[in-house]
């Protein structure tokens, strides 16, 4: 049996823990290798290691950081399909989402290879007479990612590309069921040419976590994962004194008007809800139907949905197993919940046959697309974020209900409105209480160039991940004031500085 180990200061690094937790392949139920979890002390060593390296890597030309990171580009480019077999193996999604994972990354490392321009400052000449102003953002030094199973390749490069370009040294503890693809990446750095101790990888679970937070080394943590653990990371690391963006989890609405072009609408509700079997954070779990749209949607989805073939992401399946089946069975229970509430169970996916075939592999972690119709805000289907294959449809009379339920929601991640009329798709991009909007587009992703970020308890901090708000994460402004020595001198003065 593998056993997985750390990558820290250019090489692979086996810890003192003893504690490992196991990676399984979802579509065959088998543990695939054993992953090494972090101790403290274990931490200790990459973040000594990362801080060796940030004080050398701040004075890097910044001519020579990006060319690591065009390097850096290529290979992940040429090896993208790699990368993709490497996540289907560990989280069971389907390769061609994989490779839309790859995708969605490798832009984020296109976006950092510019960011030169992102970290030009301002300058003002004669603020005062001969005097001069201007701005310059400095790396923090050694930067924490944590990241969560469901991105394991894309949600890392959400930032490691924008924390090493702008100078710091990273120390990544990627989510323990899947570790592969993070291990991949910073391989494939140290090959670009980064210096060893620039990137390290830990894996681990919360002790490695909780040491992160708590080592003095680490200036700023981006984590991504659940909300109940992104509202304790913010917590306990703003306590510490660091810089923390913590992103939670999400229950995204789409909004479905009675003028929407309903073969649009099901289509997308479709894609957006049983993509990556419902594993992600802007998947859409709730169908808020206005009016009287609801049979006719309905019918149209569950009709897309029985076509829909669950199976091995790598035999060509529409969708594959659940990362676990400790996850598995945790939405198996919502889906057992919501049929005991009263929800109509017009798809049910609990007895699907994997691969389509009666004798697939009865070992993986399989749950079937599943439809709840008439849901209603009180339900557990409703109010917890479930991550899994389940989407549920809530009928509402009006546009203003719908608004009104998308805002009275705890989360504020991702929403959608499908509507064939601007003005309120326009009233509702306004209105609503979400950080991401998509307007009759289903997942609205925002493109590297902008940040990603939900609002309310979908995260905890001030800036989103990547794009502008990244480059300002991952630095500090500092205003310099200056005048060269002149022949003539003002005298002693100890007023406050004005113009003159
Ligand atoms: P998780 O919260 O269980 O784990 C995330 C990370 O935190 C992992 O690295 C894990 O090892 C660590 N962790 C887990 N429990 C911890 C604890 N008690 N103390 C300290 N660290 C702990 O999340 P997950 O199951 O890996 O990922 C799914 C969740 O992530 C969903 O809620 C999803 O919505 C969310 N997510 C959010 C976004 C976003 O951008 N908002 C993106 C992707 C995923």
């Amino acid at each position: 049996m593998d056993v997985i180990g750390h990558f820290v200061d250019g090489k692979p690094f086996s810890g003192s823990s003893g504690r490992h937790g196991d990676v399984f392949d979802p579509a065959t139920g088998r543990r695939t290798a054993r992953v090494e979890l972090a101790s403290a002390a274990d931490v200790a060593v990459a973040v000594e290691a990362a801080g060796r390296a940030a004080r050398l890597w701040r004075d890097v030309s910044l001519a020579r950081r990006t060319a690591v990171l065009f390097a850096f580009r290529e290979l992940v480019h040429a090896r993208r399909d790699q990368l993709a077999e490497v996540i289907t193996a560990e989280h069971g999604k389907v390769l061609a989402d994989a490779a839309g994972e790859v995708q969605r990354g490798l832009e984020i490392i296109e976006y950092a290879c510019g960011i030169p321009s992102a970290l030009r400052g301002g300058f003002s000449e004669n603020v005062s007479t001969e005097v001069d102003s201007y701005t310059m953002r400095q790396p923090l030094g050694v930067v924490a990612v944590i990241s969560p199973f469901n991105f394991p390749a894309m949600v890392p490069l959400w930032f490691l590309p924008i924390a090493v370009g702008c100078g710091n040294a990273v120390v990544l503890k990627p989510s323990e069921k899947d570790p592969g693809a993070a291990l991949l990446l910073a391989r494939w750095f140290a090959e670009a040419g980064l210096p060893d101790g620039v990137l390290n990888v830990v894996n681990g679970d919360a002790e490695a976590v909780d040491a992160l937070l708590e080592h003095p080394g680490v200036k700023a943590v981006s984590f991504v994962g659940s909300t109940p653990v992104a509202r304790y990371v913010h917590q306990r690391g703003a306590a510490a004194g660091k810089r923390v963006q913590a992103l939670g989890g999400a229950k995204n609405h789409m909004v479905v008007l009675p003028d929407a072009d309903l073969d649009l609408a099901a289509d997308a509700a479709v894609n957006a809800g049983f993509g990556s079997a419902g594993e992600r954070c802007m998947a859409i779990s709730v169908l808020v139907a206005v009016e009287p749209v609801a049979d006719a949607l309905v019918a149209r989805i569950a009709e897309r949905m029985r076509r829909l073939r669950t199976g091995d992401g790598r035999r060509g399946c529409d969708m594959g197993p659940l990362v676990t089946a400790a996850h598995a069975a945790r939405v198996r229970s919502y889906v057992e919940a919501g049929v005991a509430a009263g929800a109509v169970p017009v798809v049910d996916g609990r007895n699907v046959e994997p691969d389509g075939d009666p004798n697939g592999d009865p070992n993986g972690f399989w749950l079937g697309p599943t439809l709840f119709d008439h849901v209603t805000p009180d339900m557990s289907i409703y109010t917890d974020e479930i991550f899994g294959p389940v989407l549920g449809v809530v009928r509402v009379g009006s546009y203003d209900e719908a608004v009104e339920l998308v805002n009275a929601n705890p989360f504020g991640n991702g929403t959608a409105i499908f509507t064939n009329d601007g003005g309120a798709a326009r009233r509702y991009q306004h209105e609503v209480e979400v950080g991401m909007v998509g307007v009759n587009v289903p997942i609205p992703v925002p493109m590297a160039y902008y940040s990603f970020g939900g609002w309310k308890a979908s995260l905890f901090g001030d800036l989103h991940a990547h794009g502008e708000d990244g480059v300002r994460f991952f630095t500090r402004g500092k205003v310099v004031t200056s005048r060269w020595p002149d022949p003539r001198h003002g005298g002693v003065n100890l007023g406050f500085p004005t113009q003159t």
